[in-house]
């Protein structure tokens, strides 16, 4: 999408719908080159970074809009997933990074070779990132409040990924239900709908006169909750970070035990009085002027 667009539509949600919490979440798999060749686009590293840097100067300010970014580690990006993360915090362009695993269908199994150590190695060097951004998000919170808040939010990323991790390679139970098509509904570009990204479609908005809120309380999706039955029924079980995250929020036991339960385990990641290390921001952003190399 244009960087115009980006912009005009970002500025009109925030205008026309106040008491809504925008999250425009950018998708960034790599540093320059590499992320140009994830995607498939040359130069959409430069203008991936330029619609978010617009987007933050003109409505930056707006507590209802948080900007994130979602990187899929691939091996092509894998070892620039750090240097990544700084270069996002450093030019101060996020709110919150997700590293994600790779999911679904491939055109290119190669893709998806990471090892499991890999991607372990790979969340223990980001955790001090994590700590970062929720030092950001919460830097006007003071004492308990801070930490609790802290707490829930580095928690809260590692117990998504340690379920996404799980489901890497096969269908693994998350530990609750999944509740596609109760909370979430996804409508592709021509008016299909689904449960999820990675069920089949089961409807045309269009039948529903555009109404979201009747497909989503339609007799197909009913049909389609009871197929899928929780997550169990389907065993579908897949690393979809939106989904897992909306599932827990009707999750107690998740959200009292197993999040704080994952942020003390993955105390050892933490690095006390971290600070973000230098790294090339001009050549990163010079990238284009550096030729591939394979
Ligand atoms: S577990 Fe994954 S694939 Fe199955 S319904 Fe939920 S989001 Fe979709």
């Amino acid at each position: 999408m244009k960087t115009e667009i980006i912009h005009r539509e970002t500025g009109r949600l925030l205008d026309s719908c106040p008491d809504l919490t925008v999250h425009l979440n950018f998708s960034i798999d790599g540093l320059g080159h590499t992320h140009d060749k994830v995607r498939g686009v040359p130069g959409n590293f430069r203008k991936t970074i330029a619609s978010m840097a617009l987007v933050k100067k003109n409505y930056g300010s707006n507590p209802k809009l948080l900007i994130n970014v979602a990187t899929v580690v691939t091996p092509d990006g894998y070892k620039e997933a750090f240097n990544l993360g700084v270069y996002l915090l450093k030019k101060e362009l996020i709110a919150t990074q997700f590293f994600e695993v790779v999911r679904g269908d491939l055109r290119d199994p190669a893709t998806k070779t990471l090892t499991r150590e890999q991607i372990q190695s790979l969340r223990s060097k980001v955790y001090p990132l994590v700590e970062e951004q929720a030092n950001r998000l919460f830097r006007d919170f003071k004492g308990a409040k801070k930490a609790m808040a802290k707490t829930f939010f580095m928690g809260f990323v590692r117990f998504v990924n340690n379920i996404q991790d799980a489901n890497y390679f096969a269908p693994t139970h998350w530990g609750m239900s999944c509740t596609a098509g109760k909370t979430t509904i996804v409508v592709d570009h021509n008016g299909a709908f689904r449960s999820c990204e990675v069920r089949p479609a089961i409807g045309k908005l269009q039948d529903y006169d555009f109404n979201m809120k009747r497909a989503l309380y339609s007799k197909a999706m009913k049909a389609e909750i009871q197929e899928i039955g929780g997550g169990g029924k389907a065993n579908c079980w897949c690393t979809h970070g939106c989904w897992i995250m909306s599932s827990v929020k009707f999750n107690p036991r998740a959200i009292l035990f197993r999040i704080p339960w994952s942020h003390y385990r993955a105390k050892a990641d933490r690095i006390p009085g971290f600070t973000l290390p230098e790294i090339h921001v001009e050549a990163i952003e010079n990238y284009e002027s550096i030729p591939v190399t394979t």
